[in-house]
């Protein structure tokens, strides 16, 4: 067995913290891969590291001073080392920051220090070999990460280490330049890593004991997922439950590899399964629920739509001009609605709507703002009657009007459109028909 451990910014903040990680790396053998992110806040008013090197960076790049900002840095670090009571001195690796910060190596090189410099304080502190993400991390001219080369070279690289440290968030050109990945990217390493050493599991360890049916800011103390699919995830994470980097299921996903969300401040919880599929009946019927505020129904009328060839399309173009995607179309005979985000639209709507008039000449246009999108998902749905049912039936009685309802074919969720100010109770009825009321 092989395990690949990734460790979130608040499970490495402190020496306190890296203890714990410690220990839960010390209790199974198996954990021989290690990816650190940055130390993140150690209370809920602290600068993560990465948010204080960008900011470092700005200066230098603006031509002041960066100094002090930059000794606050070490001094972070520092105070992690001397908390392990490590003799290890990060003094020449800081010296060559400031250098290239000085030399505008720019903010992907400046972010990533700070997993780096963890990296090598973790190798330190484990005894495992220091890899650094820069050396087997590839990404192509476009800025793409090039999941084929680097799985060869990653695996190439690992394929006679015992134990290594490779720290998360980056990469680099095919020149040494180094490249991030979008924030919270630390999650896509860790997936990378398990892919190239063909791990058994790959544990994603945070700060709550993984995914939750519903927002806790939302629900009160929502019950937890055990198990969920490589599919639901998706749609729940696009909907806005973001315990994992929405890319970080990739990479395992092509080896059938799972991933463990578990709690670095409660090892002992078992946390969420993400599988490819399962046998496993959910608890509840429903698997999650998540939502979004903030989208525009964007309603367009034409009699005998219908039979009219091309329409959509030509609908759907006046959006593409103006490089706005949409999220939902559901249609009628003599209707057809586009949802979009409104911060998006919003600047651009007048555009938008003459280029509908000028492609598909409908007989009107009519736009409603302020709707959000409820996704409720769960692989459970499928081999249920009447689900769409018992969510229609608790928001009448909850009093929500419902605007648009969208089922894919393949019953993994129902999205369902209300107004914003309704979001929160049409979650609470969703949760308490399927969760509460089955307890
Ligand atoms: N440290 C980076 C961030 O704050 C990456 C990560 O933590 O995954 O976004």
């Amino acid at each position: 067995m092989k395990k690949v451990v990734k460790f979130g910014g608040s499970s490495l903040a402190s020496a306190e913290q890296f203890k714990k990680v410690g220990a839960i790396i010390h209790a199974d053998k198996e954990r021989k891969f290690v990816v650190p992110s940055a130390p993140g806040k150690r209370f809920s008013d602290d600068t993560k590291v990465t948010d204080m090197l960008y900011a470092c960076y700005d200066l230098a790049e603006a031509g002041k001073d960066f100094k002090e900002q930059l000794k606050a840095i070490q001094a972070r670090y520092q105070e992690i080392i001397d908390g392990l009571s490590l003799t290890l001195s990060l003094d020449d690796e800081f010296k060559i920051i400031e250098k290239n910060f000085k030399n505008k190596a720019g903010n992907n090189y400046a972010a990533s220090r700070g997993e780096y410099l963890n990296g090598i304080i973790m190798a330190n502190y484990l005894g495992y070999e220091f890899v650094d993400a820069a050396t087997v991390i590839l990404f192509d001219e476009n800025g793409e990460y090039n999941a084929e080369k680097t799985n060869e070279l990653m695996r190439e690289r690992l394929a006679n280490v015992d134990a290594a440290v490779i720290p998360g968030f980056y990469g680099a050109y095919a020149d040494g330049t180094v490249k991030t990945f979008s924030r919270g990217g630390s999650d896509i390493t860790g997936s990378i890593v398990a892919r190239a050493v063909k791990a058994d599991v790959y544990e994603n360890w945070t700060d709550v004991s993984g995914f939750l049916i519903a927002d806790p800011r939302i629900i009160y103390k929502p019950q937890g997922i055990e198990t969920i699919t490589y599919r639901e995830l998706r749609e729940l994470s696009y909907m806005g439950a973001t315990v994992l980097h929405e890319d970080a299921i990739f990479p395992v996903r092509r080896e059938g590899i799972p991933i463990n969300i578990r709690n670095t401040n409660a090892p002992e919880d078992n946390g969420t399964w993400i599988v490819e599929s399962t046998c496993q009946k959910p608890k509840y019927i429903i698997t999650g629920i998540a939502g979004k505020k903030g989208f525009c129904a964007v309603n367009i009328e034409k009699d005998m739509m219908n039979s009219e060839i091309g329409f959509g399309r030509k609908v759907l173009q006046a959006f593409e001009d103006y490089g706005i995607s949409f999220e939902h179309v559901p249609s009628g005979i003599d209707t057809m609605t586009v949802f979009v985000h409104q911060d998006e639209f919003m600047h651009k709507e007048q555009k938008v709507v003459s280029a509908i008039h000028r492609l598909a000449d409908p007989d009107s246009i009519d736009i409603e703002a302020d709707l959000a999108l409820i996704a409720v998902v769960g692989r459970g749905m499928k081999s249920t009657r009447g689900t769409a049912g018992r969510i229609f039936s608790a928001l009448a009685h909850a009093n929500v009007n419902v605007k648009m309802i969208d089922q894919g074919s393949s019953e993994l969720n129902i999205i369902i459109g209300v107004a914003n100010a309704d979001f929160e109770t049409a979650i609470k009825a969703i949760y308490d028909i399927f969760v509460l009321s089955q307890l």
